[in-house]
């Protein structure tokens, strides 16, 4: 602003530029940040910084959560996706938001397709969920979109108040993979089926979605902890041991399942991650 341009240099304009478009914080996003900040100190004790929620859906430690999930994650921090509120922004004057009429809820949030929608089978993957960690004998957290979003921060201590890792790590896997599969399912049958009451997700189609989704993790774990084909860089298969004891069968047995294909962990053909989701 008011420099002759003459006398503009390249260097100049962008050191401009670059002041002028330093992003404000966005609102909601501020405010989801804020609540998921609380709800993670109710949890764990720790308040921590907004930064800390951030690089947890960044870093991926462990490869505890995938991409997808982080994206998603991401992108519900910002309030990205459009439901319910979204329609506020893009029209003051509008009164109606868009409601989840199945529900007689007035907006459909994230948090009411998470925990209290009756459509996006949410109450039956987190009985699955709990049914899972149950083996553990810890107790299952309360959910919420916060407790969703702020998931790689969660952690579980023994009586000790000493962080298990194991626990931890299994828990954010069962917390991170149940969210990301009632976005899944909502998404399907509100877009993929029309919202058709009649085609809603079957018991036994979710039962198999959740089991699929839980045993491709397990049979990952235990790729990545391979020393020969990782390195220094695989994980520790201790604490895959760890994450998976109790709960699920380990790396022996997955090895024998591997060889007659379709017992307890999947298929063959899906048995190879491949690509950046892995
Ligand atoms: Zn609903």
């Amino acid at each position: 602003m008011g420099a002759a341009v003459h006398a503009l240099t390249q260097a100049t304009a962008y050191r401009a530029i670059q002041a002028r478009s330093a992003p404000k914080p966005r609102r909601n996003t501020e405010r989801m940040l804020e609540k998921t900040r609380a709800v993670l100190e109710e949890l764990t004790g720790v308040n921590p910084t907004s930064g800390a929620i951030w690089t947890s859906l960044r870093r991926r430690k462990m490869a505890t959560l995938t991409q997808k999930f982080c994206a998603y994650a991401w992108r519900s921090l910002h309030e990205g996706y459009k439901l319910g509120k979204y329609w506020d922004n893009i029209d003051a004057l509008r009164e109606d938001r868009m409601p989840c009429l199945e529900c007689e809820a007035p907006v459909e949030s994230m948090d009411h397709i998470l925990r209290e929608c009756r459509v996006s089978g949410q109450e039956l993957v987190w009985n699955l969920a709990k049914e899972i960690w149950s083996e553990t004998g810890h107790e299952w957290p309360y959910i919420t979109v916060e407790t969703v979003l702020g998931v790689g921060l969660l952690t579980v201590k023994d009586e000790n108040g000493k962080v298990l890792r194991g626990r931890t790590r299994l828990l954010q896997i069962l917390i991170s993979e149940c969210a990301h599969l009632i976005w899944c399912l909502r998404c399907e049958w509100r877009i993929g089926r029309g919202g058709d009451l009649t085609q809603l997700h079957t018991e036994p189609e979710i039962r198999n979605r959740l089991r699929a989704a839980v045993s491709k993790r397990l049979r990952i774990d235990w790729a990545l902890a391979n020393k020969q084909a990782y390195g220094r860089k695989a994980l520790n298969a201790r604490v895959v041991e760890a994450t998976w004891f109790k709960v699920a069968a380990g790396r022996e047995s997955i090895r024998r399942d591997l060889v007659a294909p379709g017992v307890l962990v999947g298929t063959a053909s899906s048995r190879r991650p491949r690509g950046r989701n892995r």
